[in-house]
């Protein structure tokens, strides 16, 4: 039983009976057919998984459990240097599962703090949640912001709005790598700034000297400030949202950047318009999955889309191309891939697997939590 192996989703088909009368976002125990505690979590009724599980033992679920769980999501990150590094202070505090709380999402940006709550029964915890995050930071935080409404289910999202438990900042700057990023947690997409890319924006630095380079989704321009940066000759960004755009000219401009170049444009259309080559393409798109009934479009959307960055790409030039679907496993992913190049009639050469950074853990007993996968092919 998956339950057994500490993997903390329980579905509908796997409850027999349920005793007493549990709504959504109760906190209920969870038993073996034989009466063994398996653990304790939050049910949720309209959803597929019934219990997601924020504890495998027996105690209480109090102000010190809360506390515990932030603590040791900040002693983990201290430990492997992410929140005591001078040229970094914008981290993803705490990552659902793999921290232990499933359905929380808590991202830290120099002194301010966003939740985000994928589910009820966290929600209707966020105030203890945020006294242990205040407890955790003391004076040094500024702002807790909370940003659920998008991500709760919509039943229950209705009746919240986003707010502030904590100061009234809407943004900031923050320094990710010494580089400088305006971050809209109140306006901006999910909290504001894709977290996840910090250690493959860096290797990006080390492909594009004097090099012409295409940064497609670009969001706020993290993988552009670093490219620009790095001696690129010429950097150009490209992003459906306007929004997005002008948060990526302000950080250009923050960087005192001047080889860079933005478009506002759907990525497939400015592709298919396309003859100039590039010598290095950026391919960071949205999740084209979000569920399993899409997912054969999804791999559909990728096929597509790489098959025409491929064609765009200089003879010895380098293609970064990611998914952060979760339905689209690493292994579809690659495969997906395969299937471009081959479309393409390009021969690359695998340089590195890339993944997400050790503030967005990944445990061995949960998979699921292994979102983002990147590839970077040398095309000859
Ligand atoms: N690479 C970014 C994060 C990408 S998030 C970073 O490092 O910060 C995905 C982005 O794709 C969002 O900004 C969204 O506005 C944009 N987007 C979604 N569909 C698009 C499309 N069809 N063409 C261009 N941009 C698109």
């Amino acid at each position: 039983m998956p339950l057994l192996r500490q993997h903390p989703w329980v579905f509908s088909g796997a409850i027999k009976i349920t005793e007493g009368e549990a709504k959504d976002g109760d906190t209920v125990e969870v038993f073996s057919a034989d009466k063994k505690f398996l653990g304790i979590g939050h049910y949720q009724v309209q959803n597929s998984i019934t219990v997601r599980i924020i504890s495998f033992e027996q105690v209480a679920i109090d102000e010190v459990f809360w506390l515990n769980k932030i603590n040791k999501a900040y002693a983990y990150r201290t430990y492997v240097g992410i929140t005591n590094n001078p040229n970094t202070n914008v981290y993803r505090l705490f990552f659902g599962e793999a921290d232990g709380l499933p359905g929380l999402i808590v991202d830290y940006y120099n002194g301010h703090v966003v939740i985000q709550c994928h589910t009820v029964g966290m929600h209707r915890n966020v105030e203890h949640i945020a006294k242990a995050i205040k407890e955790v930071y003391g004076t040094q935080l500024k702002t807790i912001y909370d940003k659920s409404k998008e991500t709760l289910p919509k039943n229950y999202a209705i009746n919240i709005t986003n707010g502030f438990m904590l100061g009234d900042a809407g943004n900031t700057i923050v320094t990710e790598n010494d580089f400088s990023f305006y971050v809209d947690w109140e306006k901006g997409q999910k909290t504001g700034f894709f977290i996840d890319q910090r250690e493959n924006r860096k290797l990006l630095a080390e492909y594009v000297k004097d090099k012409t380079v295409l940064n497609t989704f670009c969001y706020t321009g993290g993988f552009s400030v670093y490219a620009s940066t790095a001696g690129a000759k010429e950097v150009y960004s490209v992003d459906v949202s306007k929004s997005a755009m002008e948060i990526t000219d302000k950080n250009i401009e923050l960087n005192k950047l001047s080889n860079h170049q933005s478009f506002c444009a759907d990525t497939f259309d400015f592709l298919k318009d396309k003859k100039d080559v590039y010598d290095v393409i950026i391919l960071d798109p949205p999740a084209f999955a979000k569920s399993r009934d899409v997912k054969h479009n999804a791999v559909i959307g990728y096929k597509r889309l790489n098959e025409m960055a491929l064609r765009l790409i200089k003879h010895n030039g380098i293609l970064f191309t990611f998914s952060c679907s979760g339905v689209v496993d690493k292994n579809l992913f690659f495969n997906t891939i395969n299937a471009a190049v081959y479309e393409s009639g390009r021969r690359v050469k695998i340089l590195h697997y890339l993944t997400q950074p050790a503030d967005h853990p990944i445990s061995p007993n949960f998979s699921e939590g292994e979102y983002l996968k990147g590839l970077v092919l040398y095309v000859e």
